[in-house]
């Protein structure tokens, strides 16, 4: 057999054609919307005003199992795909396992991250449809400077509402926005209505991705010709992120890899859920016998400790319901160096599966998560961003119990991206300043009070 190579890049003309959609294969569908008035189903066409046309059909559409990329999406992926699938073989060294260690990496982009894999496509289906403008959120910065990079690409102007916390600790992600020529609100604001309650009510927030997501809808909903658009959680987002599954999947059957565990981490669950699909589908079909791991932030614990329950996707409960694992939506998560995770709920993709026992989870302090970032980058070379650290830290925990018992597993997780833009974290860690916070069972009441369903 040919000899594996440490990085394995595929062709560009094996970027796959069409993505994966999950929920045609699975045999419990996640719920679609349900009315916040008495749980009955919301029509696809409620949604228009809301999310984009094709969009919203994406997310209803329960039975294709493959959707096929537009050329004008293909075109632009071409420009930082296919995504490398890495060999952590010095990582390995280091631990001394007898396990083998891949990481497919997705932050070979300027922006950093997997989020652009969603963004090319949200943007692209918005100019189709002829709209004029888009508004979003953002928590640490990567889906704005994702969406603001696909904006530029496609010619289309964008505001993004970034959690007031991340902004001020990353300002060179607001440079980064404002330099692909998008317009940037620290969230709360003064702009909306619901951001001016939010801040009477808590005078002094740092923010969450939940508000940031209630000023961007109602931002949307009052500007002609604009639409919102979201960076996880939604099953659409999911569909786009199966790009990074699919490629991952076409690399091991290339080279004859076999996963014994997928593990990534979760904050909307958008990326575990789109590298996990077609190694899940396997699993449902009978074909595949692995384990798959979702690693979240104990202070953020939606799948661990949250409720399996009917909620609104943002703080100011503008939304419709989602079934999902949840914190509850007035849940306002500490200010961790994580803001891609600090979400209150899960997609109801991943939460189905976890619900149906396809799947486990796992939550780290972030101490402990920075423990294993070092340990990364001094072994890899590359800086990992806090979110993808997370994965990080449940592979090497996998691969030390594999050193104890001597199997040679084969560990597959997901480098969703790269730290750059979070040397105020790694600056806290070195310096021995970071803290853990984890909330009291008290702190996860308050959240859960606000569950009607
Ligand atoms: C946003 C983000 C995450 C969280 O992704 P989900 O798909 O919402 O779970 C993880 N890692 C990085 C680097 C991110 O930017």
């Amino acid at each position: 057999m040919t000899e594996i190579p440490l990085k394995i890049f595929l062709e560009e003309s094996e970027l796959p054609r069409q993505w994966h959609n999950l929920k045609a294969e699975m045999k419990n569908k996640p719920e679609l919307f349900k009315s916040p008035k008495d749980l009955s189903d919301v029509p696809p066409e409620a949604l228009e005003g809301l999310f984009c046309k094709e969009l919203v059909e994406q997310e209803y559409n329960l039975t294709d199992k493959y959707i096929d990329i537009p050329d004008g999406v293909r075109e632009f992926y071409k420009t930082f795909r296919p995504s490398p699938l890495i060999r952590a073989r010095f990582l390995e060294k280091e631990l001394d396992t007898p396990a083998k260690i891949y990481y497919k990496f997705e932050g070979t982009n300027t922006s950093g991250s997997h989020k652009l894999n969603s963004a090319a496509p949200q943007v692209y289906y918005a100019k189709q449809q002829g709209l004029t403008s888009l508004t979003t959120e953002t928590g640490a910065g990567q889906w704005g400077t994702a969406l603001a990079m696909a904006c530029a690409f496609y010619g289309m102007p964008l505001t993004v509402y970034m959690v007031k916390v991340s902004s001020e600790q990353k300002p060179y992600r607001k440079a980064v926005i404002e330099t692909y020529g998008a317009k940037l609100v620290a969230s709360p604001s003064e702009t909306t209505e619901i951001g001016r309650k939010i801040l009477r009510e808590n005078p002094g927030t740092g923010g969450s991705l939940g508000c940031a997501i209630s000023e961007a809808i109602e931002a949307a909903m009052k500007t002609e010709g604009c639409r919102y658009v979201l960076g996880s959680v939604l099953n659409h987002v999911v569909l786009h992120q199966s790009i990074i599954g699919l490629e991952t999947y076409k690399a091991c059957e290339k080279y004859d890899i076999h996963p014994d565990i997928v593990i990534g981490c979760a904050g909307g669950g958008s990326n575990l859920g789109g590298l996990i699909s077609p190694f899940m589908a396997d699993k449902i079909n009978g074909k595949l016998n692995a384990r798959f791991i979702a690693v979240e932030p104990s202070s953020c614990p939606s799948l661990t400790r949250g409720k399996w329950a009917y909620d609104f996707g943002d703080t100011g409960k503008t939304t419709p319901l989602m079934r999902m694992y949840t914190l509850g939506s007035s849940f306002i998560p500490s200010p961790s160096h994580s803001g891609g995770l600090r979400y209150h709920g899960m997609s109801p993709i991943v939460s189905q599966l976890y619900h149906d026992g396809l799947m486990e989870a796992q939550s780290y302090d972030q101490t402990k998560v920075f423990d294993a970032a070092i340990l990364f980058a001094r072994s890899e070379g590359t800086l990992p961003a806090p979110e993808s650290s997370h994965a990080i830290r449940a592979a090497i925990n996998e691969a030390i119990k594999c050193k104890e018992t001597g199997e040679e597993k084969t560990i597959l997780f997901g480098l969703t991206g790269t730290g750059y833009f979070d040397m105020s974290a790694y600056i806290a860690y070195n310096n021995q300043s970071m803290s853990d916070y984890i909330p009291t069972d008290a702190d996860l009441q308050a959240g859960f009070s606000s569950l009607v369903f």
